[in-house]
């Protein structure tokens, strides 16, 4: 007998192995080692092959490691679906939705992964082929050497405590990194959020229903009769919860989810960022005790691993977690919540770059579930669904106990850089208001979405700006505790000390430009020096359990301003909180980004939602250069339908989203010619075939042209259907292998860069 393997190679579809005579036959979902090329690895069995196809000289599994199905065969079943719509390969996808092995039990800690850069591959090349060269090879001491040999066979590349392993320093390894001829990057890099928290330890009674179910306002009571009515049919159905910021959508979450259990049911719940909204959790946790699992990418492999194993022998009503958790193997799934549908973290920005909420329909619809998608600003593809009448509609119009949504003030910064000068970061009403509402004993929150101290570095005399030797951006100036500066890319970790004079033309005039999150904070301490400041953005969050602490003292009152980036704008619910400053509304807006106007529209709206959620009054005061912009203009007056309709009408316009179905492939290249013609040899692939089911634009250089030291050509499919468009491409890259390990194919793309 034939059996089709899954093996976890991108793009790779199922292959066929025999199973030798004497082995019993693995069932749908159990786990095989197999052979593959030189290597063995583990593979997840999917079903039988067709024999007739099969040639004679087959190879053979060498072990079936379960007896029964590990993965459970409806998520087998999932997991195929978003292999085939998002053109991966389904062992990639079925490893998402595994357990991390059990070997790995002690744990992970953020782990720094070096690469060698394009021009680091190169000169690896030159030094292998021994003198060949034709251009001098620079000098590299004998760890640098042994390193980039290291380095040149794993283009992933290795973790940095391996290589110390290994008897290279870590300091050889930065000047790799100095020199550009390597790339550092983060893997897995958050942490237990819970840890040191004080929430951890909340368990209820699961043998105890909640004792503290709150009677719903008529508002949201209306809300749940509609979603209940829902439930109760057993039936597959999806519904929008347009509920504006505050009007309760949790609660109705947590009834809706005690009603699917008391039916026999169990639920799954998607949240975009557990760190961010241990409130939430904990309030899951509160309620469902001992039944629930909290998955988060803060869990040790070894936490993991239990979870999910638990979650598979059925101890497990309810499952909490960010966008893997959608793989869960939980059974009888009758209620699917995705909170905060609109939030870009369900999307995998890589393989399989899946989209947890449309993945999170697609289970419904196989659980025969109800899936409730929760927003106060709805994505364009959600509303755009709701309006065709594919999705129902519940909507939440009102705050809790009628509190008044934050009044909204824009300053207009032209008119402060006029009467101030051009360095304002902080308009005088912004200012005023902070210390007026600090010293009435309230709180503010104030959101830049753009780290670090300075923006660029740019050379009065030649006007260059300093740029990271590895990709296509200037570095951005961070300030270090010991008050050295250091000069920082934000894609690959490259890092120097800021130079006193220009690289370029060597004159002594650089200035920095444009500012971050910690020029804010340096800002406000300058002109209110008796407020109590705190930070949060990812530099701040590195610590471990550093989220929680913060947010703990701020709760707590001991913080009276908190700055921070679109980390402060999530879910937050801080009754003291009635003031919130935005000091540039236009950051996202210059991207050459279609959804631009959209993310600025959610940002702004949920960010002021994060005022006045207490009794007392809120207000945003919302810094622009550009007022009648839409998306800032309508996110002031909270106005959803309006943006929707202004927005949708350009989408249509330029045949963006959801208007269409859009698929972005990059192609990677050592040079940028190199990336263009393979670029465009697999277009020209893709217009051979069906030119009429789709329309190909492109290629052309990305607009981040150069990333991690490899330059990318980027083009773009637009269609009605997405299938055509996957399997000419499915089709045309099985002709160019070679391309397989440079090409990207994002389906449904949400950045475009
Ligand atoms: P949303 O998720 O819609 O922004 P939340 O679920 O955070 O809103 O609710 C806003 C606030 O209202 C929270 O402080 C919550 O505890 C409170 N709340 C929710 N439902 C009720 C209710 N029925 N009675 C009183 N307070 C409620
Ligand atoms: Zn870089």
């Amino acid at each position: 007998v034939n059996i089709l393997v899954a093996v976890p190679v991108p793009f790779l579809p199922p292959l066929t192995y025999r199973v030798p005579d004497d082995s019993p036959l693995p069932l749908r979902g159990a786990r095989v080692r197999v052979p593959l090329g030189t290597r063995t690895v583990v593979g997840c069995a999917l079903g039988t092959a067709d024999d007739a196809e099969s040639p004679a000289d087959l190879r053979a599994i060498i072990e079936t490691l379960d007896a029964e199905a590990f993965v459970p065969p409806h998520v087998v079943d999932l997991a195929l679906w978003v292999a085939e719509y998002y053109a991966a390969g389904p062992g990639e996808v079925l490893s998402a939705a595994m357990p991390p092995a059990r070997a790995s039990a002690r744990g992970f800690r953020t782990v720094e992964v070096v690469a060698l850069t394009a021009q680091g591959r190169d000169i690896a090349a030159a030094f292998e082929s021994a003198g060949g060269a034709t251009e001098p090879l620079p000098r590299l001491g004998k760890a640098q050497r042994e390193a980039l040999t290291a380095l040149a066979g794993v283009p992933t590349g290795l973790p940095v405590p391996l290589l110390k392993d290994r008897g290279i320093p870590a300091d050889a390894i930065q000047r790799l990194v100095r020199r550009g001829l390597a790339s550092k990057r983060r893997e897995r890099s958050e942490r237990d959020p819970f840890e040191g928290s004080p929430s951890r330890g909340i368990e209820g009674d699961p043998n105890e229903p909640r004792a503290d179910v709150r009677s719903l306002t008529p508002d949201q009571d209306a809300a749940m009769r509609q979603l209940k009515a829902l439930l109760d049919t057993g039936s597959f159905s999806v519904t929008l919860l347009h509920g504006v910021t505050g009007s309760g959508k949790t609660e109705l979450y947590l009834q809706l989810a005690s009603h699917a259990l008391a039916a026999g049911r169990r639920v799954l719940i998607l949240v975009p960022e557990i760190a961010l909204t241990p409130a939430v959790t904990s309030l899951f946790r509160a309620a469902f005790g001992e039944r629930i699992a909290i998955q988060h990418s803060g869990l040790s492999d070894g936490e993991r691993h239990d979870q999910w194993h638990r979650i598979r022998r059925g101890e497990v009503d309810v499952v909490v977690g960010t966008r893997s958790a959608v793989f869960a193997p939980i059974d009888r799934v009758g209620l699917i919540v995705v909170d905060e549908e609109h939030d870009g973290s369900y999307k995998q920005e890589e393989t399989p770059r899946y989209n947890g909420r449309d993945v999170a329909i697609v289970r419904g619809r196989q659980a025969g579930a109800l899936v409730v998608l929760g927003s106060a600003t709805p994505s364009l593809e959600t509303y755009h669904n709701a309006e065709r009448g594919r999705y129902q509609r519940v909507v939440l119009t009102r705050r809790i106990l009628d509190r008044p949504m934050a009044a909204t003030r824009i300053v207009n910064m032209r008119d402060e850089y006029a009467d101030a000068g051009p360095d304002v970061i902080l308009s005088r009403p912004l200012v005023e208001a902070m210390q007026q509402r600090v010293g009435l004993g309230e709180q503010a929150m104030l959101l830049l979405n753009r780290r670090g101290f300075a923006t660029a570095v740019v050379c009065r005399q030649c006007g260059g700006t300093l740029e990271c030797p590895n990709c296509s951006v200037s570095l951005t100036v961070h300030t270090r505790a010991h008050g050295a500066s250091r000069a920082q890319c934000h894609y690959c970790n490259y890092s120097m000390s800021v130079p006193k004079a220009c690289l370029d033309c060597a004159a002594p005039y650089l200035e920095q430009t444009g500012f971050g999150t910690e020029r804010v904070e340096e800002e406000i301490r300058r002109l209110l020096p008796g407020l109590r400041v705190a930070r949060v953005d990812r530099d701040t969050m590195q610590r471990k359990g550093a989220i929680q602490s913060v947010l703990g003292r701020f709760a707590a009152g001991e913080i009276d301003v908190l700055v921070g980036t679109q980390m402060i704008a999530k879910g937050h619910d801080f009754p003291r909180v009635t003031l919130v400053g935005v000091i540039s509304a236009d950051v996202g807006l210059g991207m050459a980004d279609f959804r631009a106007a959209e993310r600025t529209f959610q940002l702004l709206t949920q960010v002021a939602g994060r005022a006045g959620r207490g009794g007392l009054e809120g207000e945003a005061i919302i810094q622009t250069l550009f007022p009648e912009h839409y998306s800032i203009r309508l996110a002031c007056r909270q106005d959803y339908l309006a943006f929707y309709a202004e927005e949708i009408k350009y989408r249509r316009a330029m045949r963006y989203p959801p208007a269409v179905g859009l698929v972005n492939v990059v192609i990677r290249g050592r040079t940028l010619a190199d990336a263009m013609t393979a670029a465009a040899d697999l277009v020209a692939r893709l217009l051979a075939r069906d030119r009429a089911a789709f329309r190909v634009l492109g290629p052309a250089p990305a607009p981040l042209g150069r990333l991690r030291g490899e330059y990318r050509a980027q083009f773009f499919l637009k269609g009605v259907q997405r299938r055509p468009m996957r399997d000419a491409l499915v089709r045309a890259l099985e002709e160019m292998p070679e391309l397989r390990r440079r090409v990207t194919v994002d389906v449904d793309p949400l950045s475009v860069l």
